[in-house]
């Protein structure tokens, strides 16, 4: 049995959940519940403070964990991380009012900067030669220029909205952050085996995730044009089609790059395109 700890109700909850479910692990959540045992997998699922959870992974309450990188880091855990998971995107950022002048770093030079992530931010601070008065608060950070607490902050910024209606403008990345799995580092031998068969299914769902099964049918004097523009997984899969001078072929494309690549497939004579969703993908 391994103890994973998620968290309880929040950005993060939705996705890891999900994650699990597309992992094929079945059990049943109940947000009043702190815990639950899945039904076909020996995991025991842990509902948690995100903040809580570093701190719990590494001390062995529970043996694996999905944080945000923000909140790994500024625990000062970095090193528990196992896997990228792809979800909860979003940027650490600096911002001052609006019409505050601001040419680099060194303008934050005796600053006041109010942040809930006084680590990240103040080795970032320091890596640029700037020394600042960093005011520690847990939430609501984006008023505390115009209460007239600091003249900056650092905060969590994924459109950008937020900043714009209390007046700020960012001005400075300052970490990049996903969700990851992270691990204790002292996991039993059968653990640690369950953990690999955890990361097999994660990576399985992810690859599927990005990519799209595509078919369609090609005059068979523009197969090599076709080949080239899908080189699949080995080779695209190629058979003729009952009309004479006409191949089916069958490949994967990534997502990214499926729109461009469709556009140049018909441009070479592919017609009777579909493209499937793929639910598991294994290298
Ligand atoms: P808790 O009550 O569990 O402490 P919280 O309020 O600290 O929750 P949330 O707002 O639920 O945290 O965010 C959890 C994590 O989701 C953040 O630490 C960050 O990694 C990520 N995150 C936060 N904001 C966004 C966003 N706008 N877009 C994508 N991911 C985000
Ligand atoms: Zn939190």
């Amino acid at each position: 049995m391994i103890r994973l700890a998620i968290q309880k109700s929040g950005r993060l909850s939705e996705d890891s959940l999900s994650l699990i479910r597309e992992c094929g692990i079945s059990f049943v959540s109940s947000t009043y519940k702190l815990k639950t045992e899945a039904t076909n997998f020996p995991l025991e699922i842990l509902f948690l403070r995100d903040d809580d959870i570093p701190g719990y992974v590494q001390d062995g309450v529970a043996d694996l964990g999905i944080v945000g990188q923000n909140v790994l880091v500024e625990a000062g855990f970095p090193d528990l991380e196992v896997e990228a998971l792809g979800f909860s995107k979003c940027r650490l950022s600096l911002a001052v009012l609006r019409n505050q002048p601001y040419a680099g770093a060194q303008d934050l030079q005796g600053k006041n900067i109010a942040t809930s992530y006084p680590q990240i931010l103040g080795r970032y601070l320091a890596g640029q030669g700037v020394q600042a008065n960093l005011h520690t608060i847990s939430g609501s950070v984006e008023i505390a220029p115009s209460i007239g607490l600091a003249e900056a902050i650092c905060d969590i910024v994924s459109s950008g909205s937020t900043l714009l209606g209390n007046g700020l403008r960012e001005v400075e990345t300052v970490f990049r952050s996903e969700a990851v799995l992270i691990a204790n580092q002292e996991l039993s031998a059968e653990k640690q085996d369950l953990l690999a068969q955890l990361r097999f299914r994660m990576q399985a769902v992810r690859r599927a995730r990005r990519n799209k099964y595509i078919l369609l049918n090609a005059p068979a004097d523009s197969l090599e044009a076709v080949k080239a523009l899908l080189p699949g997984i080995k080779s695209p899969t190629v058979t003729p089609l009952a009309e004479p001078g006409w191949v089916s072929v069958q490949s994967v494309v990534n997502e990214d790059d499926f729109w461009h690549i469709t556009g140049q497939l018909k441009a070479v004579g592919a017609e009777g395109i579909l493209v499937l969703p793929i639910e598991k993908m294994i290298s």
